[in-house]
């Protein structure tokens, strides 16, 4: 088995954390981080509205073990989403940046999340860090997430990297392919950093593939949930290495990184404390089993968080990682907490199910999904787009892939469900910018789960 290089996260957590001479132990993280979370519960009291009032009952308890974390009541996204503003811990002028994050399908109020300009030094430090594993000092990274205002996440990488001696190119999302194209060509980077279904569009359309390879080595995918069938499709068109990016605006943009194992994500942990729930009880679940990813922040100032539930479901990897890190490994994110729909048969299908079967479809670039009930019968519409013209054979291969699921093969079977398969022919680029794929439920009193 080749080398696998310790992630360079670990170096810089331990330097973060004044730690001493030697290598960081999992005792001293976990002592930092005791001291940082009672550190937040302390500011957050002090002058956070929200916590002012939700923490007012535990302003006495003390954290110095992770069980005593667990008497802390969770922050759910519709507690940002009713007030934002009594989140903010500073003055309003020392909000150097605010972000909107609108919920694609749905009429929920949007999220405000507020960033000091000490918090988005903390971003920028971890990616100054942690990039370290996948660009070469001197060489190029494309960049093409969102950029254009200087303190939107895309700029934020940049700045990170020139502190490596790496230039980034802030890009944007792909909104033409072949004029992304064109810029991979001119700038020859070693590395890309994109939104998982735009960098699949770029490694499957025939022309941009061939002339992008062999000059791409590494293409780092930043989202909070990466398909398998996304990071193979990209590895094999490109004969590249695929690193998964976990992060949310609501962790500070970064979360974790895998390292060249493979093996999950490691996060900052100087910066973030992350725990995995039931998310029916709200108690922890063992290392090895599946929950809901909840976090606290430990060093920021312009909108703390603490146990703030994400929706994701994923779950711990046991063991050490083959990189040998203190640092703990979280498997890939497997789905939302809310992105299931219950069928009418009992079956949950979920958005990660879908993305599986198909993006495993050669030629296709995204698809929506919708969930439909006519008297008694419900239908499952997929609306996808491809790179193929040839709508028929297109069709009957994203057919086979959807009736491929075991749950929707079930269903069919039972007579529960009928599917319908539609090709859109606008091509997503221009449109899908940051919007995640949707399951949508549109049954009149859909049993969303
Ligand atoms: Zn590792």
């Amino acid at each position: 088995m080749p080398h696998i290089p310790l992630t360079p996260i670990e170096s810089w957590i331990h330097e973060k954390i004044g730690g001493e001479s030697g290598l960081l132990t999992r005792e001293a993280l976990t002592r930092y981080q005791m001291g940082a979370l009672q550190a937040t519960v302390d500011f957050a009291l002090k002058n956070v509205p929200f916590y002012q009032k939700k923490l007012a009952p535990f302003s006495e308890k003390r954290i110095t073990s992770p069980s005593d974390l667990l008497a802390l009541p969770f922050t759910e996204a519709e507690d940002i989403r009713r007030a934002p503003l009594q989140f903010i811990g500073v003055s309003q002028g020392e909000i150097a940046r605010a972000v909107t994050l609108k919920t694609s399908g749905t009429t929920a109020s949007p999220k405000r999340i507020f960033f000091t300009e000490e918090d988005l030094e903390l971003t920028v430090d971890y990616f100054a860090h942690a990039m370290a594993d996948f660009v070469t000092p001197g060489r190029r990274v494309l960049i093409f997430m969102p950029g254009p205002q200087p303190e939107s996440i895309g700029q934020l990488i940049r700045r990170g990297l020139g502190r490596m001696g790496v230039k980034g190119i802030v890009a944007g999302p792909v909104t033409d392919p072949s004029q992304a194209a064109d810029l991979i060509n001119d700038h020859e980077p070693e590395c890309l950093i994109g939104i998982p279904t735009q960098m699949l569009q770029l490694a499957r359309r025939e022309g941009i593939r061939a002339r992008c390879q062999e000059r791409i080595k590494n293409v780092i995918l930043s989202a909070d949930y990466v398909p398998c069938a996304i990071t193979r499709a990209i590895e094999t068109a490109w004969n590249c290495s695929v690193f998964n990016h976990y992060g949310m605006t609501e962790m500070g943009y970064a979360g974790g990184v895998e390292c060249h194992a493979g093996h999950g994500y490691h996060f900052r942990e100087a910066d973030l404390y992350i725990e995995i729930i039931d998310p029916a009880s709200g108690d922890p679940v063992q290392d090895g089993e599946m929950g809901e990813v909840v976090f606290t922040t430990l060093t920021r100032k312009g909108m703390p968080l603490i146990r703030y539930r994400t929706g994701d479901l994923a779950r711990f990897l046991k063991g050490r990682c083959p990189c040998d890190t203190i640092l703990k490994r979280m498997a890939p994110v497997s789905g939302r907490r809310q992105g299931a729909v219950s069928l009418k048969n009992g079956a949950l299908l979920t958005l990660a199910d879908l993305d599986e079967a198909l993006f495993s479809v050669p030629d296709l670039l995204n698809y929506h999904a919708k969930i439909t009930r006519i008297r008694e019968g419900e239908t499952l519409t997929i609306a996808f787009f491809s790179v193929s013209s040839d709508r028929e054979s297109n069709r009957h291969a994203v057919h086979e892939a959807v009736s491929q699921i075991q749950i929707i093969q079930d269903a069919l079977f039972q007579g529960a469900l009928t599917l319908s398969i539609e090709e859109e022919q606008n091509a997503p680029c221009a449109t899908t910018g940051m919007i995640k794929r949707t399951l949508t439920d549109q049954r009149e009193s859909g049993p969303l789960v």
